[in-house]
């Protein structure tokens, strides 16, 4: 299959253009380790600070300062011992690896993001804090090839339409490619898009969720690296 030039590509950031959940990986691998917990098994810390996550998500949003937040009641919850300053700090130190590592671009990304951008108008799509979003593009040297960047709160269908509606695009030719099936790919097309779903070995727990069929007229592709965007969109 192969599309015409002029498609609208809405492309997340996140685990499809760089590395992203690995470092959260890392940090809480850290967490985990430190907390030694004789009576928790890793698994079950694990299960817990998942939930923890959700409701730090729904009180403050996606972001580091939500994570560490997440991280701190975690040890709160299940130490015995009392969380004091000097643990606090350890704890975060954990989290550093999140904001200091330098942007790791995924394999076919540098070269098929200006072929694809000849052809095509490349919208950035990725949900968050804004200023640590933000701040990730400005690091990884690719913005160029973007002519808008939103960042929303959360990636629902509402917000999908409202880029629709702002941009003036036409759904018929507009297309959501990302790893998360949960905030990409299944509420891109209930907003009516197409869709384009590049797994990742390391997407985060909390974006797994079933890829819905796409409705009538709809597409929704299913590649297995950003190279082969090229192959559809060339
Ligand atoms: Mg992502």
């Amino acid at each position: 299959m192969r599309f015409a030039a002029g498609q609208t590509l809405l492309i997340d950031a996140d685990d499809t253009l760089w590395e992203n959940n690995l470092y959260f990986e890392k940090a809480i691998a850290s967490f985990i380790e430190h907390l030694n917990h004789r009576h928790y098994s890793h698994e079950q810390v694990r299960h817990l600070l998942n939930q923890v996550e959700q409701e730090s998500i729904r009180e403050h949003g996606y972001g580091l300062h939500s994570f560490r937040r997440s991280l701190l009641r975690c040890f709160e919850s299940l130490s015995t011992e009392p969380l004091t300053a000097e643990r606090e700090r350890e704890i975060i130190r954990f989290t550093h690896v999140v904001e200091d590592h330098a942007i790791e671009l995924l394999a076919g990304v540098a070269e098929t993001l200006p072929i694809l951008a000849a052809r095509h108008r490349l919208i950035l799509m990725t949900k968050g804090n804004f200023l640590e979003q933000s701040g990730k593009l400005t690091r990884s040297q690719i913005g160029a090839h973007f002519s808008a960047i939103e960042i929303p709160a959360e990636k629902t269908p509402e917000a999908y339409r409202k880029v629709v509606d702002q941009h003036r695009l036409d759904v018929r030719s507009t297309w959501m490619i990302g790893n998360s099936p949960k905030s990409d790919i299944n509420p891109a097309l209930e907003a009516g898009l197409h869709a384009v779903f590049l797994p990742h070995p390391h997407t985060w727990v909390l974006e797994h969720e079933a890829v819905r069929n796409a409705p009538n007229g709809q597409h929704c592709l299913h590649l297995n690296g950003f190279a082969e965007l090229a192959r559809v969109f060339a």
